[in-house]
């Protein structure tokens, strides 16, 4: 199975591709998560990096191309993937086009995850991360419970740096502008899948699982 998850910032793309992984033995190709690992790392990258994240703009398509170009060549899983925040762009899905018929790894499908703005930006600012556990919470939708275990593991409730108010419009602005003409592109060459993203991760799972023909 070889897929990409479309969606705005917040609409659970990294979620639901993390369950796919789990059930279904793919590999995770998260832009997102590569960059904050090299900024984390101190490396060149991750320095270039950095100060546009927070922001909330893009890094340039040839950063984020390396990082997928050595995704997909180092690991031994590489036929069967999921992407998610990649594309981000039409420059972006070129570039990848052209590189899967290198490597001759048709994509199956592009599945949107669809939510509604007022949700997104719930989600967005209320999401924080368990300092002990990685676990991701969110302060409107977790159950106390949930919190309970992070703060009793010794953990700290932690904001990415791009979830403030200012960073949060931004993205959803960029999205808007950059990456929702990527839905036309790929309705145009048939491989669009929408899921309606609103409820609960279970739910829209089940939702995803389904548009695209598969089970557990
Ligand atoms: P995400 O974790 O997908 O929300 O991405 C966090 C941030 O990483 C984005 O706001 C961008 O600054 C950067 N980023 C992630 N993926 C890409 C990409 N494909 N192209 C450019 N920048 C990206």
């Amino acid at each position: 199975m070889r897929i990409i998850l479309l969606g705005a910032p917040g609409s659970g793309k990294g979620t639901q591709a993390e369950k796919l992984t789990f059930d279904f033995g793919l590999l995770q190709i998260s832009t997102g998560n590569l960059l904050r690992q090299a900024i984390t790392d101190g490396t060149k990258i991750g320095k270039k990096a950095k100060a546009i994240m927070a922001a909330g703009d893009l890094v340039s398509d040839e950063i984020v191309l390396d990082l997928i170009k050595i995704s997909l060549s180092s690991d031994s899983n590489q036929n069967s993937f999921v992407l998610d925040g990649y594309p981000r762009n039409l420059s972006q899905a070129k570039s990848l086009e052209e590189l899967l018929t290198d490597l001759d790894l048709p994509l199956d499908y592009t599945v949107l995850i669809d939510v509604d703005s007022d949700t997104l930006i719930k989600r967005l600012s209320g999401r924080r991360i368990c300092s002990k556990t990685g676990k991701t919470i969110n302060i409107y939708f977790s159950k106390q419970s949930e919190i309970d275990q992070c703060i009793e593991a010794g953990g700290e409730l932690i904001q990415r740096t791009d979830d403030n108010l200012e960073s949060i419009t931004n993205r959803i602005n960029v999205y808007k502008e950059q990456t929702e003409p990527l839905i036309d592109h790929y309705k145009l060459n048939g491989l669009l899948k929408v899921v309606d993203g609103n409820g609960e991760i279970e739910i829209v799972y089940k939702r995803l699982i389904q548009a695209i023909g598969v089970q557990i």
